[in-house]
């Protein structure tokens, strides 16, 4: 058997694609998020789902330890989890971009902190975490999703440098607009419409298996070899 995947955010969007392909490629794979029926309802082979919140650094260990008992260690983890809540900075809860920095900084933390250690001793291993075009330049009502997603980028380059000797891997995958159900839980009503509509300018975001293209491709070099980062958008995204 192949060697163990985790991906967190594998209940919708490119975390489900992500967790379908590696299954696909014979992987066992530990799925990650907190709604448990989607996960088990992909019924993928040789998988264990776990409700588990990103930023509960406690249960992601047990859910970790729990699939490396089974399957051994894991040689990739994908940090997918994510949200995007778009707002003016005068006007945004609080709460809303407290939120962003908890799943999106701290949630790419919790599952790097756990498996890097025995990565770095086994001198193999690979972290991809799904940052966004975001983290390379700002948009209007972004403020602190941009600011999250620097600092997914900012984070990643920095333990890249610092593992780079121990022959682990850490890798960016910064998209543009994907078509998934990223947008929704944005609580400003003409922010998403406004978005909506300036989308069909590009005709539709990417579809989340062409980021996932992607990720197979990083992953699948051999482990000497680090794709850095990929930044990948529809032709017809100008910024
Ligand atoms: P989706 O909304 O489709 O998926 C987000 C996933 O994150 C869900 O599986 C959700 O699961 C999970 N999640 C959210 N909060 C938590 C949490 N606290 N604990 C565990 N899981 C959590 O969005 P995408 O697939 O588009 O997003 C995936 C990543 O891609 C994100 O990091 C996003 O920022 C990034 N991205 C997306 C782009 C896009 O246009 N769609 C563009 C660029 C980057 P659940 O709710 O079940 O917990």
């Amino acid at each position: 058997m192949k060697k163990l995947i985790v991906v967190t955010g594998a209940s919708s969007g490119i975390g489900m694609e992500t967790a379908k392909m590696f299954s696909k490629n014979g992987h066992p794979v530990l799925l990650i998020s907190r709604r448990l029926e989607i996960m088990e309802g992909l019924n993928l082979k040789n998988s264990i789902c776990k409700s588990v919140d990103v930023t509960n650094r406690e249960e992601m260990e047990k859910a970790i330890k729990e699939s490396e008992s089974k399957y051994g260690k894991v040689d990739c983890l994908v940090n997918c989890a994510g949200i995007m809540l778009l707002g003016h900075p005068e006007k945004q809860d609080y709460t809303e971009w407290d939120n962003m920095i908890d799943v999106n900084i701290k949630g790419i933390l919790t599952g790097t902190s756990i498996v890097l250690k025995d990565m770095v001793e086994r001198n193999e291993g690979t972290v991809i975490n799904i940052s966004s075009i975001a983290g390379r330049k700002t948009f209007d009502n972004h403020a602190v999703y941009c600011g999250t997603k620097f600092a997914v980028h900012a984070i990643s380059e920095n333990i890249r440098k610092e593992v780079a000797s121990s022959n682990v891997r850490v890798i960016t995958i910064a998209p543009g607009v994907v078509e998934t159900s990223l947008l929704s839980h944005t609580t400003d009503e003409n922010i998403k419409h406004d978005y909506n509509q300036w989308k069909e300018t590009i005709e539709s975001g990417l579809e989340a298996r062409q980021v996932v293209n992607c990720i197979d491709f990083a992953y699948n070099q051999p482990q000497d070899v680090c794709i850095r980062e990929i930044v990948i958008a529809k032709t017809k995204q100008e910024d």
